[in-house]
């Protein structure tokens, strides 16, 4: 595959077996190659595996660090990514993980916009700060208190976009000069986009963090995370920790992952036409304050998305004016829409955010933090967006109607 093509040619086509002048007859699906035991032909061969692994060079020799399905996939995070190394977690919180225990040390500090995946909160609560590490929260528009935060001991700067509860948008670029004149590196996370609608390691990143478990698996199938690195000495930093750690995930979810992967582009435009009709509609009902969906033209930071992502997806939030037991009936009158954690598979999901789950967000206003409004946040799937609507508008009626 060249990489001139365009990389919905590149995503089919990556991964398949070869056929050629050796292999004439071939499958088209890469297997799932389970084992946890490689066997060498001679020892020399195995000596030539050790020394290729020794020079940080990803060289098939025990199960842990995966084989030729893994091999694949992390080809194809890198076609997605523009990366030079890719490494697997089992899940994307496993790759935050694996991130932040390979670069922070006793005594670092870390900047994080305010934003950020609850789970990386517990990260820092539970573990980073058992082991002597800081982490200071800020908003990921506030560039001036997030210069202020840095210290000399601070090592990364952490940042998620658009954040996946209030979807809103940071500048990358703006944030990667940050970093850049402070000596830090730059970890986003970047499942919203995973690699097809948004490539932070384009726009001066030096990491970039995917749950593969929402959009590439995109069937609500499989849990999988992976870190996609700029530059050797990095990678190389990350495949140490990695193999000390014993990150390791199933050929199988590796597999499906690369299934999913195909079929990706078209179920984001789906997804993405989908939730566009949905904020359109929302925008029609009288106890709507505030809709969140960066492909939105009203939302606050739609000319950003516009200038650096090349689509969108099914991800969005909508604020009504009304109590907290209207948005509860709200949500247990939804049919179609399942009550769920999680995002990017084939299902329409939707959640109540609590105002106390937002109430770390700078750019929640106070209404959300008051609970005078009440955020609801939906993740549009593949069904007819007709009954979607027609799902919102009675259950909309039963909680908000007169
Ligand atoms: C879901 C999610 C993760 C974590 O992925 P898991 O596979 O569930 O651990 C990380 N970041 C964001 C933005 C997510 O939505």
């Amino acid at each position: 595959m060249k990489k001139s093509h365009h990389l919905v040619t590149r995503l089919q086509h990556l991964g398949t077996l070869p056929c050629d002048a050796e292999h004439q007859v071939a499958a088209v699906a890469t297997p799932s190659i389970r084992t946890s035991t490689v066997r060498f032909h001679s020892l020399e061969q195995l000596e030539r595996t050790e020394s290729l692994r020794a020079q940080g060079e990803r060289a098939m020799s025990y199960g842990r660090m995966g084989l030729q399905t893994h091999a694949e996939l992390e080809q194809i995070f890198l076609a997605l990514e523009n990366g030079d190394r890719c490494f697997l977690a089992s899940s994307g919180v496993g790759a935050i993980s694996m991130t932040l225990l390979s670069l922070l040390s006793q005594g670092d500090h870390m900047v994080c916009t305010d934003n950020v995946y609850g789970p990386v909160r517990s990260l820092d609560e539970t573990i980073l700060q058992r082991m002597g590490i800081r982490s200071t929260y800020v908003g990921g528009h506030d560039y001036a208190a997030l210069e202020a935060a840095i210290t000399p001991d601070t090592k990364v700067l952490y940042a998620e976009s658009p954040g996946s509860l209030l979807l809103e948008m940071l500048d990358f670029r703006a944030l990667s000069e940050i970093a850049k004149k402070h000596k830090l590196i730059f970890v986003v996370d970047n499942t919203w986009g995973s690699g097809l609608i948004y490539t932070p390691l384009e726009l001066g990143a030096d990491i970039s963090i995917i749950a593969g478990t929402k959009y590439i698996g995109g069937h609500s199938d499989l849990m999988l995370g992976a870190v996609v690195v700029k530059g050797a000495e990095l990678g190389a930093r990350i495949d140490r920790n990695q193999y000390a750690l014993g990150y390791s995930i199933s050929a199988d979810d590796a597999w499906l992952a690369i299934r999913g992967v195909r079929t990706m582009p078209i179920r984001m435009q789906q997804h993405a036409a989908n939730a566009l009709k949905v904020c359109e509609f929302l925008s029609s009902l009288d106890a709507t304050v505030a809709i969140y969906h960066p492909a939105y033209p009203a939302d606050k930071h739609h000319a950003l998305w516009q200038r650096d992502c090349k689509g969108s997806n099914g991800l969005l939030s909508v604020a009504f004016k009304g109590s907290r037991e209207q948005a509860r009936a709200f949500v247990d009158a939804l049919a179609i829409f399942y009550i769920g954690y999680s995002w990017g598979g084939f299902e329409s999901l939707v959640q109540w955010v609590r105002p106390q789950g937002i109430a770390h967000h700078s750019y929640a206003t106070e209404a959300l933090h008051t609970g005078e409004h009440q955020l609801i946040r939906l993740h549009v799937g593949l069904e007819a967006v007709e009954d979607l609507i027609a799902d919102l508008q009675q259950a909309y009626d039963k909680a908000f109607g007169a």
